[in-house]
C-alpha cells in the first residue's frame, strides 16, 4: 500500500487526483487542506464513495504542526497542489503569493526530507514561462528559460529551485515537477468538479454566463499580435491533467525525476473559446471587449512531447467542446 499525501486535496485539480487514486485499490490517501478556496464537501463526497481517503485540515503556514504531521505520518510520497493561483490578484498581494506559495512550499520541503518522505509532485505553472519567444516553434518546451511576468509566476519559479536544489543536495529526494497549462473541465461522472467561488478563469466565467449566474463577460484585450487580437492558450481537461499525476506517481517509483509540461500541445483563443461555449451551450450569451488585463501573456502554447514520450501519458479528453460540455455540465449542477 503506497501512502500519498494531497496538499490542497479539497480544489479542484487536487480533488480530481484523489478521486482517480483512490480508484487504484493499493492507495491510502491523506487530504490536507486549510479550506481557503477548497471544499470540505468535496473531501465528504469524494470520502462518501471511495474508503481509502483521509482528511486533514492544516494550514502550511503552521510550520511546527505541519513538521509533526508529517513525522507522525511518513508518507510515501507528496503531491503539493495547495497555494494560491490568480494571476491578477498576486499582482495585488505579492506577499500572500510568495509566503503561500514559496515559502510554505520550503518548509514543506523540508518536513518531507525530515521525515524520509522522498517523492514528490509538484503544481507549477506555464506562467514560470511568461511570455516566451515561440518563433519557429509550435509550443514551448521546458529547457526554454523561466522568465515569469507576475508574481504568481515568480512564486512558483522560485519554488521550483528549491525543489531542485533539494534534490541536488540530497539524493535520496526525487520530484516531478509539472507545468500545468489551462485546465478546465470536471468529470463527467459529475462527482466533482470547479466550484471556485469568484471564478477568474476562462471557460469557469463563460459556463456561469451561460446560466445567468453573470449577466454578460468581457474579453480582456482584443489588440494582442495574435490571430483574432485575443490571448491563446492551451487548455487541458482536468482528468488528463490529474492522470498526468499518476503517471509522475509511476516514474518517481522508477526513481526518475523531470519537469514536464501538462498541456495538449495546441491553443485556442478568447474568442474561439467564448464562440465554442455559445454553440455547445445553445446559449448566445452577451460579451462586451474590455482592456488588457495586468500580468497576461499573449500565447502560452505547449509542447507536450517530453511528458507523453517519457511518461507514457496518453491524454484521452483533447477536445475543446468536450471540455466546455463538462465544465457547463458542473457549472448547471452547481446552480
Ligand atoms: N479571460 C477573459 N475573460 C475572462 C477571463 C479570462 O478574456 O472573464 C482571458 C484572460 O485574459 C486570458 C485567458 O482568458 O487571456 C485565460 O485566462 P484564465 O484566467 O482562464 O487563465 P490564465 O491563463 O490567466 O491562467
Amino acid at each position: 500500500m503506497k501512502k500519498i499525501l494531497i496538499t490542497g486535496g479539497a480544489g479542484y485539480i487536487g480533488s480530481h487526483v484523489v478521486k482517480q487514486l483512490a480508484e487504484c485499490a493499493d492507495n491510502r490517501i491523506t487530504v490536507l487542506d486549510n479550506f481557503s478556496t477548497g471544499f470540505q464537501s468535496t473531501v465528504n463526497t469524494l470520502q462518501s464513495k471511495y474508503s481509502s481517503i483521509d482528511m486533514t485540515e492544516l494550514d502550511l503556514s503552521h510550520w511546527d504542526k505541519v513538521s509533526d504531521f508529517m513525522k507522525k505520518n511518513r508518507f510515501d510520497a507528496v503531491v503539493h497542489f495547495a497555494a494560491s493561483l490568480i494571476v491578477p490578484e498576486s499582482v495585488r498581494k505579492p506577499l500572500t503569493y510568495y509566503l503561500n506559495n514559496t515559502a510554505n512550499t520550503a518548509n514543506l520541503i523540508k518536513c518531507c526530507v525530515e521525515s524520509e518522505t522522498n517523492k514528490f509532485i509538484f503544481s507549477s505553472t506555464a506562467a514560470v514561462y511568461g511570455e516566451p519567444d515561440l518563433t519557429g516553434k509550435a509550443g514551448v518546451t521546458e529547457d526554454m528559460p523561466l522568465n515569469p511576468i507576475n508574481p504568481y509566476g515568480r512564486s512558483k519559479c522560485f519554488s521550483e529551485h528549491v525543489i531542485k536544489d533539494t534534490a541536488f543536495a540530497y539524493e535520496d529526494f526525487r520530484f516531478v515537477i509539472l507545468r500545468y497549462f489551462n485546465v478546465a473541465g470536471a468529470s463527467e461522472d459529475g462527482l466533482i468538479g470547479q466550484s471556485t467561488l469568484n471564478a477568474t478563469h476562462l471557460i469557469k466565467v463563460a459556463a456561469e454566463t451561460v446560466i445567468g449566474k453573470r449577466k454578460k463577460m468581457s474579453i480582456f484585450g482584443t489588440d494582442y499580435p495574435t490571430k483574432d487580437g485575443t490571448c491563446i492558450r492551451d487548455y487541458i481537461h482536468v482528468d488528463d491533467l490529474a492522470s498526468a499525476h499518476l503517471a509522475a506517481l509511476d516514474y518517481l517509483q522508477e526513481n526518475k525525476q523531470g519537469i514536464f509540461n501538462c498541456g495538449y500541445g495546441h491553443g485556442y483563443s478568447v474568442m474561439e473559446v467564448i464562440d465554442t461555449m455559445k454553440r455547445v451551450s445553445g446559449v448566445d450569451f452577451l460579451v462586451e471587449e474590455a482592456p488588457r488585463r495586468e500580468g497576461d501573456p499573449a500565447v502560452l502554447i505547449s509542447d507536450s512531447f517530453k511528458m507523453k514520450s517519457m511518461m507514457n501519458w496518453v491524454p484521452k479528453f483533447d477536445d475543446l467542446k468536450y471540455i466546455c460540455k463538462t465544465a457547463l455540465e458542473w457549472e448547471r449542477g452547481l446552480k
